[in-house]
């Protein structure tokens, strides 16, 4: 029996590769740049809308590619404006995706990997085993998405994309590094690496990656605590990416691009509300230029994990400013719809497969 061929995922093909395609199809090798610009600069979901090709071409196209455009499964929206998406994938895997406004900005908060196989103790994604990494179109698409939310909920449009959502977006550096990509070339979203933050465990081999591939988005680094002994309490990251790896990455990434890292930071009562913790965050803060973003704790059910009581946060600012450290207390956003940091976690009962895990 002959086996019908597998559609092949067109946003695969590099623009060279559809211009090889095209020509080989016994078309002009400009074509591949018009259906690059569709895909890419335009974002279409489908063929039949790509008005500047034949509709013989069109038909040629479907014959041999798909389009695996993510699809929205369910919106919710928060009563502070905050809108998730809970987004499906061509193979039926969920990742969610959150937009938040605020008065200047507009700021997309998207996925890297289905699941996450970090096991920090205080995140609700990290109750989700790993299941697969997301590709580049997978990542560019959440963006697309919350771009046109952005529009339509909001009246302008998307200024900052944090790498935030579910996932440890450099245990899936390539994919990353290529939606980034086209987020930001011209052919792509054309917006501006500056706007664009990654937020990262702590992985230093892969810090210094990004160091040496010179990239041009920000750099966040989860801290949580400057203390090994209770980071790989929280982190088990840290057994294997200790505090002083972690800074020696910093410095790496530092001395290459010049640039400031932010460090996430929550306070929980009993683990790191006290002075010795703040002390060792300032004294981690002057390894490198940096700030620190005091956030604030999303409960995630269990109740191990208490947010500190404000007089400790206020005596972290205290500590933090006092050593000229710029900091700033962040207040959850969308957190009635677990849209907020570490809530992610696909909890609407949406997804067969991870329902079974
Ligand atoms: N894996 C990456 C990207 C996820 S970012 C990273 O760890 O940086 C999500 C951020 O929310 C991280 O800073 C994470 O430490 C934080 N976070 C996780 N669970 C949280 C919770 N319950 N409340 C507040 N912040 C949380």
């Amino acid at each position: 029996m002959i086996q019908p061929i597998a559609k092949k995922d067109i946003r695969k093909l590099s623009l060279q590769e559809l211009e090889v395609f095209f020509v080989a199809m016994g078309d002009k090798k400009f074509r591949a740049k018009q259906v690059y610009d569709w895909l890419w600069n335009k974002s279409l979901k489908n063929f039949a809308e790509m008005s500047n090709i034949s509709k013989a071409t069109r038909e040629m196209l479907e014959k041999h590619f798909v389009i695996n455009h993510i699809k929205v499964d369910q919106i919710q929206r928060s009563s502070d404006g905050t809108i998730k998406n809970a987004v499906k994938l061509f193979d039926g895997n969920i990742v969610e995706s959150v937009l938040i406004p605020t008065p200047k900005r507009i700021t997309a908060c998207v996925s890297s990997q289905v699941g996450c196989s970090l096991d920090c103790n205080f995140c609700a994604t990290a109750r989700l085993k790993r299941m697969r990494n997301l590709n580049p179109d997978e990542i560019f698409d959440q963006v697309v998405t919350i771009m046109e939310e952005a529009k339509l909920y909001h009246g302008r449009p998307l200024t900052n994309i944090v790498f935030m959502g579910m996932g440890e977006p450099l245990l899936n550096y390539a994919n990353v590094l290529s939606a980034i990509e086209k987020i930001t070339s011209a052919d792509g979203l054309g917006l501006s690496p500056k706007r664009i933050t990654v937020s990262t465990v702590g992985v230093c081999k892969m810090i210094t990656k990004l160091a040496d591939d010179d990239v041009k988005f920000n750099l966040a680094v989860s801290l949580h605590s400057a203390i090994n002994e209770t980071r790989s309490r929280l982190m088990p990251i840290n057994n294997s990416n200790p505090v002083e790896d972690l800074a020696e990455s910093l410095r790496y990434w530092y001395a290459k691009t010049k640039r400031r890292v932010t460090y996430e930071y929550v306070i929980w009562e009993g683990i790191n509300d006290d002075e010795v913790h703040a002390n060792a965050l300032a004294k981690f803060c002057k390894i490198i230029p940096s700030k620190v973003n005091l956030i604030q704790y999303n409960p995630i059910d269990d109740g191990e994990f208490q947010q500190a009581d404000p007089e400790k946060v206020a005596m972290y600012m205290r500590v933090l400013e006092g050593q000229g450290i710029v900091a700033k207390v962040r207040k959850s956003r969308g957190q009635d719809i677990d849209a907020a940091c570490g809530q992610l976690a696909n909890k609407n009962d949406i997804h067969p497969m991870l329902d079974n895990d």
